[in-house]
């Protein structure tokens, strides 16, 4: 099959989130497969630095965008590894700029404009790079418009009839919602700005408009492929969810095994295996301790948590938990994360008042995530809603025991420890139901009182260890998906 993944993010190219990883992973797994990727993005400037070489193809390409057309230029690079091309989209005056989608926390105000004239190009190299297409596979909002695109203006063109669209949800919440008249800059007739479509509340809504046009849709994980269809995790569109349940599934991200694997990973002070991890885990820690300035203790469980730190991870319940029970919880909490000004405040302020159990990173550092993946004992994703998750996967591959909330993908990975479950051998981690501090403390409790077990602890760690969280998996399950989605488009063209 022929593959072309549209996205905003791909590793090692752009990344903000989680996006980036599954774009920057997927492929090389479909080309494994025997299948034929490619991957198209936009040259962002942290793109042109990501250290590949990017080559300019000659190609250039003229978009309308409202009442003027724009030029953009097509560059071509590969995933690491070399198979699989990808095709970056150069425009300076909307990507080279300092970050992806905003500055200073607020949004970039032409964002819409941005990723209207993205998703044309989109449209544009299929036919100027003669890529054969049997499936372009769009990703959240920014690529929304793709599937309309063809679906309203290209289906007539030669080369396009048969094409099938993917659109996948990596996170509802970001939905990609601008004023009415940015209508006008998609070019589409005002015809499609209806509630069944194109608006929402007034709005038009890219997310929306993936999830109307595109022939099938997917998101992160089982569970949360049934949760969108209702509030509140739907976040306004579970109606349009269920009614396109039909053709709505999950399929868990993977881990990629050459960035995230403790017996190569060239960031820790040592490496280690499945045989080893007794042995090198603790020194890993005592690094870790050292490196942010923490007793270096063996005895107390070093809690570990990396992410945006938003409301979507939890980290209200986690400052709650640390200001009200640091002193009776005897653990040691490290943070890496940046997000909203105020959890900044609330968490500096924390490791300032309890600095032998708090210690916090304010930065987005890759080397750093892998640090402490390695060097915590529990690793604690607290999350009101998780499409999927990749932390707590990585942990488990670490040997580093998740402690979850049980919502969307961290309930399909994570399987709590309890008599029966660590009889059964399943038992990887703990999870908790309410969204709560307590519920959080008594989970936390649960873990600590793990630890000081070590048949116990071991038991968790190399039940991690053991499991298969590879693209491999998930990889045969995006190709049976994409023969379904060719199926549907031929049967649809057909009838
Ligand atoms: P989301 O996509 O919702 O942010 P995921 O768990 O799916 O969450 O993926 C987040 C990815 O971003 C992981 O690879 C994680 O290690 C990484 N990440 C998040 N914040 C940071 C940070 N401050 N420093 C380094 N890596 C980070």
């Amino acid at each position: 099959m022929n593959i072309l993944v549209a996205t905003s993010e791909a590793v090692p190219f752009s990344k903000t989130g989680g996006l980036a990883d599954v774009c920057g992973s997927l492929p090389i797994e479909l080309a494994r497969l025997g299948h034929n990727p490619a991957v198209i993005l936009p040259a962002y400037r942290q793109t042109r630095y990501c250290g590949l070489p990017i080559e300019p193809m000659g190609i250039d390409f003229i978009v309308p965008i409202g009442s003027k057309t724009v030029t953009g230029h097509l560059l071509r690079s590969t995933l690491p590894g070399g198979q699989v091309p990808v095709y970056l989209v150069q425009q300076d005056q909307y990507y080279d700029r300092e970050e992806l989608y905003r500055s200073d926390g607020k949004d970039y105000i032409d964002n819409c404009e941005r990723f209207v004239f993205f998703s044309r190009a989109v449209m544009e190299a299929i036919r100027l790079l003669k890529f054969p297409v049997d499936v372009i596979h769009a990703n959240d909002w920014q690529t929304g418009l793709v599937p309309a695109y063809l679906q309203i203006e290209y289906r007539g063109m030669p080369g396009y009839e048969q094409i099938a669209s993917l659109f996948t949800i990596h996170n509802l919440a970001y939905q990609g919602k601008f004023w009415h008249w940015d209508m006008l800059l998609t070019g589409l007739d005002w015809e499609y700005f209806n509630w069944h479509q194109m608006e929402f509340h007034g709005k038009l809504n890219l997310m929306k408009t993936g999830l109307t046009f595109a022939d099938s849709i997917s998101t992160v994980s089982p569970r949360y492929a049934e949760e969108i269809q209702s509030a509140p995790f739907g976040c306004g569109l579970e109606g349009v969810l269920h009614q396109r349940r039909d053709v709505l599934s999950g399929i868990l991200n993977g881990v990629d095994a050459k960035q995230w694997n403790p017996v190569s990973d060239p960031h820790l002070p040592v490496n280690y295996g499945p045989d080893s991890v007794g042995q090198n885990k603790p020194i890993c820690k005592a690094a870790l301790q050292k490196e942010f300035g923490l007793p270096e203790r063996e005895d107390v469980p070093l809690v570990g948590l990396i992410g945006r730190l938003c409301d979507q991870k939890g980290f209200d319940l986690v400052v709650e938990v640390i200001r009200e029970r640091v002193e009776e919880m005897d653990l040691q909490w490290v943070v890496l994360g940046t997000g909203e000004p105020k959890y900044h405040e609330l968490l500096q302020s924390l490791a300032d008042r309890f600095p032998r159990k708090v210690a916090v990173r304010l930065e987005f550092s890759n080397p750093l995530a892998h640090r402490i993946e390695a060097g915590a004992d529990l690793f604690l994703m607290p999350s009101r809603y998780e499409p999927c998750g990749l932390n707590q996967l990585y942990s488990l591959k670490y040997g580093t025991v998740p402690v979850v909330r049980a919502t969307g993908g961290l309930a399909d990975t994570i399987t709590d420890t309890n008599e029966d479950t660590l009889a059964a051998g399943t038992a990887n981690g703990f999870s908790f139901q309410e969204y709560s501090a307590s519920a959080l403390s008594e989970t936390l409790n649960r873990a600590s009182s793990a630890y000081s077990q070590p048949e116990v602890f071991n038991q968790l760690k190399a039940t991690g260890i053991r499991q298969d969280w590879s693209w491999t998996h998930s990889a045969g399950q995006y190709e049976q998906l994409y023969e379904q989605t060719i199926a549907r488009r031929r049967q649809a063209v057909g009838a």
